[in-house]
């Protein structure tokens, strides 16, 4: 069976001896190796500054707070998304309102949240789902007209490109994801970028406890209560080694999906998302719009391919209950959309065979 999504491990001889060295070096917490990931990793992501964290739901906690998201405000975002976004907003004691989205694209609808912002608004949520770019020019408007903060849940979306700058530098915050089965794996991890660099000393403490490295532990002193947020040196030696390959792991994904976005649009009946110029997706998953979605989940899965949909509407989920509007284009997003797998691990000849099974129906 070809998997929807999977763990992408680098080479052995590469990584177990990085990783034997780092687990007996007797320096295993936040250290060194940390600290070179992330200049890395902004520098191959075009990225202001790179934060590592012990998660993307780390790194999106502390993104809110730095909006200054205090409890009693709304958040507006998508329900179209991965469980964190949402109830990150909630442990800030604030509210997320659900903005509707684009029934092409399935990330959110401009219009919408222009409507659904009030008085208590403090930051718009945007997720570019699957790995697709939402509208930035529309929302970075939107936030700039009412000061409140834009923050890009950039999970699904590394390598990905908005009007030529890469993903997570329009927003005032952006979060990467380094959790198992997104496109690069520190087996748990996360990464936190800003645009006003002055906010990274407070972001550094918030990762740990409120404290500053480096100040001795007798005289360090917490003005703001953080999180046991931060990366282990052992999670950052996996993400140096997955470094060395990413680029061409994420270019497997963009040329599967652009050869998909081809194939596919020729095929009556089905459809494909909206990609708008601005937009160059890195295709996390790709996602087929029908009017029968488990035809086509029942199509691939008879060529031994697993395709569905991945994500759950957060609505759905009884504690977003109270937050539940009408959202007609997600309602039609998320019936007719199919996720089929698009990564690295899927060959010249399973794109084509994915192909011809679709096209025979
Ligand atoms: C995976 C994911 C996250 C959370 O990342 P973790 O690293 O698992 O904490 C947040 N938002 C979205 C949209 C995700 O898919």
């Amino acid at each position: 069976m070809i998997p929807l999504v999977k763990v992408a491990m680098p080479p052995r001889e590469l990584l177990i001896p990085a990783l034997e060295e780092v687990l007996y070096s007797g320096m295993i917490a936040e250290g060194e190796h940390v600290y070179r990931f992330e200049s890395e990793f902004a520098e191959i992501f075009h990225l202001p500054v790179a934060l590592g964290t012990s998660s993307g739901t780390g790194a999106l906690h502390i993104a809110l707070l730095l909006a200054g998201v205090n409890p009693g405000d709304e958040v507006v975002s998508t329900s179209m998304t991965a469980e964190p976004t949402n109830t990150v907003i909630m442990q800030c004691g604030a509210t997320p309102v659900f903005a509707d989205v684009d029934r092409e694209t399935g990330n959110l609808d401009p219009i919408s949240v222009e409507s659904l912002i009030s008085p208590r608004t403090r930051a718009i949520v945007v997720v570019h789902y699957a790995g697709f770019p939402a509208n930035l020019t529309a929302l970075r408007r939107i936030a700039d007209q009412h000061g409140i903060a834009l923050i890009e849940d950039a999970a699904h979306s590394l390598g990905a490109k908005y009007a030529g700058q890469g993903i997570g530098t329009v927003g005032d915050y952006a979060i990467f994801s380094l959790q198992a089965i997104k496109h690069m794996t520190t087996v748990d991890g996360g990464i936190l970028t800003m645009r006003d660099l002055d906010q990274s000393a407070q972001a550094r403490k918030l990762r740990w406890f409120g404290m500053a490295k480096g100040v001795p532990r007798t005289e360090v002193d917490i003005q703001r209560i953080g999180f046991k947020y931060n990366m282990s040196n052992v999670s950052a030696v996996i993400g140096l080694a997955q470094l060395k390959a990413i680029q061409s792991r994420i270019n497997r994904h963009i040329d599967n999906g652009r050869f998909f976005d081809r194939a596919v649009s020729a095929i009556p009946g089905l459809a494909v998302t909206r990609i708008d110029p601005e937009c160059q997706p890195s295709y996390w998953l790709y996602t087929l719009l029908s009017e029968d979605s488990d035809a086509v989940e029942r199509c691939l899965a008879g060529i031994g391919v697993s395709a569905s949909k991945l994500h759950r509407p957060n609505h759905y989920h009884s504690v977003f209950k109270p937050m539940r509007r009408p959202m007609p284009g997600l309602d039609t997003y998320y019936r007719r959309l199919t996720h089929i797998p698009c990564g690295w691990w899927v060959t010249d000849e399973d794109r084509e065979r994915i192909v011809d099974a679709l096209r025979k129906g």
